[in-house]
């Protein structure tokens, strides 16, 4: 499958460039108590290991939004903040933060807005516009009855729309619900009148398993469509599985490229070796590895060998033996109860080896911030002939799908 991407504005999170076709980027938010610089910190570097792109932690209080510097001060990804409710909390993490998240559903008056816009303005940081299914504003749910994709994707547009109006566009936008239709319907529905890049996710999806299932069906069909620019997995879990998740799906729809993927077959009646251990185990040790590699693990040389062929490195089961083979080719068997580490000494020699051929070929982005967002002085509340802006049509959803 063949994914074009749909063409959106570029922003830039910090370092991470995002939309524009920059690569999809995978975020993460901790799940610590933000006031807690130590546990917090501990948790970003846990997430920065796992190949988290983007930080986002929580800004519930005053004393959160203090804590941030300290917290930005010990971590190389950028921060984001988020925010709900109170806009003064907004302004603080604006002075030092990366991008800041508010949900208009719920953050009041629009000269509360209007302030937070000329703050990270001021410092050339992004917003993201983050409605969701359970926070809608008041007069959407009673035009709607209840929280429809069309009622998400109003609430974001008339956002965007409403910031447009005052000259701000460095923005992306989420239009997250826990139900994978609804939140699939709300950004194609956004996507098809908006071309601000988009942060994808299915909210509250549920533990690790379920939760990886949800996201993998309504991020996967989004992206596999060519919409979404950076998404987050919400697990009720690890973050760092959420990063783990994130990657697999990217992965999977060959969006990108990172670390180790196994390739492990179920097993049947002539598997000769302990697949379900090895391939575990690997993930579990190779994570560590950024360089793209597909490892195969399969159980027996019936399919086994042929099904590799494909595969950097790998191993197929015989009898007591595992067959190692690179690029196609065998290399030697290897005793079963020596296969595990041989397996992993091979791949990271595999990797550094990659590393080493692939060394400054990677082009350095060159965009910047500059000229993306309106000079402060321009940022005043909407004339009442503006508001005729806001509500513009929504498409219907396709027929076919
Ligand atoms: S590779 Fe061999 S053991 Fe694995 S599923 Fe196929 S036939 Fe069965």
């Amino acid at each position: 499958m063949y994914i074009t991407r749909q063409k959106t504005r570029q922003i830039k999170v910090g370092k991470v460039r995002i939309g524009g076709g920059a690569p999809i980027s995978v975020q993460s938010m901790t799940t610590t108590d933000t006031r807690d610089v130590k546990t917090t910190v501990e948790q970003i570097h846990q997430l920065e290991q796992a190949g988290c792109e983007i930080i986002r932690v929580a800004v519930p209080d005053m004393e959160a939004a203090a804590a941030l510097p300290k917290i930005k001060a010990q971590m190389t990804v950028p921060l984001i903040s988020d925010i709900h409710f109170d806009h003064r909390l907004a302004l603080k993490a604006a002075e030092v933060v990366d991008c800041v998240r508010i949900n208009p559903g719920n953050i009041g008056a629009w000269r509360k807005t209007a302030e937070v816009i000329k703050a990270v303005n001021e410092r050339g940081i992004p917003l993201r516009i983050g409605v969701n299914g359970g926070s809608l504003e008041r007069h959407l749910l009673d035009k709607y009855g209840y929280p429809t994709a069309e009622a998400l994707a109003e609430s974001a547009l008339n956002a965007v729309h409403a910031l447009e109006d005052v000259g701000f566009t460095n923005m992306k936008v989420s239009l997250k619900a826990s139900d994978v239709h609804l939140a699939v319907d709300a950004y194609w529905l956004f996507s098809q009148q908006s071309d601000y890049p988009l942060h994808l996710g299915i909210t509250e999806a549920g533990t690790a398993q379920t939760g990886a299932v949800k996201s993998a069906i309504g991020i996967g069909w989004l992206l596999s469509h060519g919409i979404g620019d950076t998404l987050r997995v919400s697990l009720a879990a690890d973050p760092v599985e959420e990063v783990r998740v994130g990657f697999e799906i990217l992965k999977s729809l060959e969006l990108r490229h990172r670390g180790i993927n196994v390739i492990a077959c179920p097993t049947c009646g002539r598997v000769e070796i302990d697949v379900i251990r090895l391939a575990a185990e690997l993930e579990k040790r190779l994570g560590h590895i950024k360089t793209p590699l597909n490892v195969s693990v399969l159980g027996c040389v019936v399919n086994g060998i042929g099904e590799g062929k494909e595969a950097d490195i790998g191993i197929a089961g015989g009898e007591g033996v595992g067959i190692l083979f690179k690029k196609g080719k065998l290399l030697r068997k290897v005793p079963s109860e020596e296969l595990m580490e041989t397996l992993i000494q091979e791949v990271e020699l595999l990797a550094k080896e990659k590393e080493a051929e692939e060394a400054g070929e990677e082009p350095t982005p060159s965009s910047s911030n500059a000229g993306n967002g309106a000079p402060a002085e321009k940022l005043a509340e909407p004339a009442p002939g503006q508001a005729a802006s806001l509500g513009r049509d929504i498409p219907v959803l396709p027929q076919q799908r």
